[in-house]
């Protein structure tokens, strides 16, 4: 902030002007703001919107880690500055979750750290390993705080297209060799959002084996590992051989416990990753509420039913998702994990246009593929995240007046 004293002889007007930096400046610019526009104008005029597009759990937080928060919020032991790397109790619940969830097994003193929701470890892992103009790899489309947060560090992202015709899997293959040189980091993330596609072990030893030879940390996001259907039960990227030693998982009570508030969240893998993770941290924040950390206890060794309770209640809005789509007239993959639906539209619509048209003639908002990416152009995102009864609207609104 640079301060400009008008000298004027008759005042002394100070006016404040505010230079931000040109790393926010490189920010891709704000795609929404047009369709934000139009469902708060639908609003106001007094249309029913369905909200199709966040990624947000409707349902609440399960009682016994509700009423864990209630008793650990009262003990004064909390009240002081947590631990950096987090409670040593909550970091041993995760290791022993991944433990039992996938057989991985990780030191809960030296490869795990908590933190205030997976978001806050993502956007900071790139000011650990990251120089000025080092390339990140970053699928395309994403969640967009991977190439965000490259960006904030000075790094450089490079898009990996996530194509239909390859599951939505990158093609390593595809990534020229002077940009493996210059990668420090790949961020990956499946089941993935927003695609809902998944991730086989053979491609992640595929990852594992380029990591290897190009000396590229892998950054896994595995948040959605328990939103999962028809039996499916997704694998973790530590689970194959080698990948500790060249990656680490982000994972998040948001979605498997219903706690996107709560800011909740850890990270295992590579010690020394983590150890580079902790010392950013250190730096800037001071860790995660300790009650907080103890409903998250609660969460990872109480009763799993409620996950169970939640993945059925999606299963019957995955199915209605479908049936929307197929209202719409649109093509959609019955997605194996996560609570989205991609679906793809017909040839040359801009989703953009597609998802005004939708808002202005059904009141339902889906989220445009381009807001993920470039690569992400064609395709709309759904969310399950919606009251049953809300999505049971949205397809009897379709069906009554399909899209001319
Ligand atoms: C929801 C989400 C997260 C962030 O979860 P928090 O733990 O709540 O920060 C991370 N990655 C992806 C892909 C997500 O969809």
């Amino acid at each position: 902030m640079r301060k400009c004293l008008n000298h004027r002889a008759d005042a002394d007007v100070v006016s404040v002007m505010v230079n931000h930096s040109h790393r926010l400046d490189r920010l891709p610019k704000y795609l929404f703001a047009k369709l934000d526009e139009a469902i708060e104008k639908a609003r106001a005029m007094g249309v029913d919107v369905i909200d199709l597009g966040v990624g947000d759990p409707d349902m609440p937080t399960p009682a016994h880690i509700v009423e864990e928060m209630v008793s650990a919020v009262r003990n004064p032991t909390y009240h002081r500055y947590p631990s950096y790397a987090g409670m040593l109790a909550f970091r041993q619940a995760a290791a022993r979750w991944y433990e039992q969830r996938f057989g991985v097994a990780c030191d809960p003193a030296s490869e795990v750290i908590t933190l205030i929701g997976s978001k806050e470890g993502i956007a900071h892992i790139p000011l650990a390993f990251l120089d000025e103009g080092d390339v990140a790899l970053v699928p395309d489309p994403a969640y967009p705080v991977y190439a965000n947060a490259t960006i904030l560090a000075g790094g450089t992202p490079y898009a990996m297209p996530l194509l239909e015709d390859c599951g939505f899997l990158p093609e390593l293959e595809a990534i020229p060799v002077e940009v493996r040189e210059r990668a420090k980091l790949m961020f990956l993330n499946y089941p993935n959002n927003p695609t809902a596609a998944v991730a086989d072990r053979q491609f992640f030893r595929e990852v594992v084996e380029f990591a290897h030879e190009w000396d590229i940390l892998v950054c896994h996001d595995n948040p959605y590992s328990e939103i999962a259907f028809d039996g499916y039960r997704a694998p973790s990227f530590l689970e194959v051989k080698g990948a500790k030693e060249v990656g680490i998982e982000f994972n998040s009570l948001s979605k498997t416990y219903n706690m996107t508030g709560w800011r909740i969240g850890y990270v295992l893998g590579s010690r020394e990753a983590i150890a580079a993770l902790g010392r950013v941290k250190t730096n800037i924040d001071s860790g995660a509420f300790e009650a907080v950390q103890m409903a998250g206890i609660a969460a990872l060794t109480g009763p799993q039913e409620c996950v169970q309770e939640s993945v059925r209640v999606y299963a019957e809005r995955r199915r209605l998702l479908l049936e929307l789509t197929d209202a719409l007239g649109l093509e959609a993959e019955p997605p194996k994990a996560t609570f989205y639906v991609w679906a793809r539209l017909p040839e040359g619509t801009r989703s953009m246009v597609y998802c005004e048209r939708l808002l202005d003639g059904s009141g339902i908002v889906a989220t445009p593929g381009v807001g993920f990416g470039e690569h992400g152009e064609g395709y709309i995102r759904l969310a399950m995240t919606q009251p049953t009864s809300r999505i049971e609207e949205a397809v009897r609104r379709v069906s009554q007046q399909p899209p001319s």
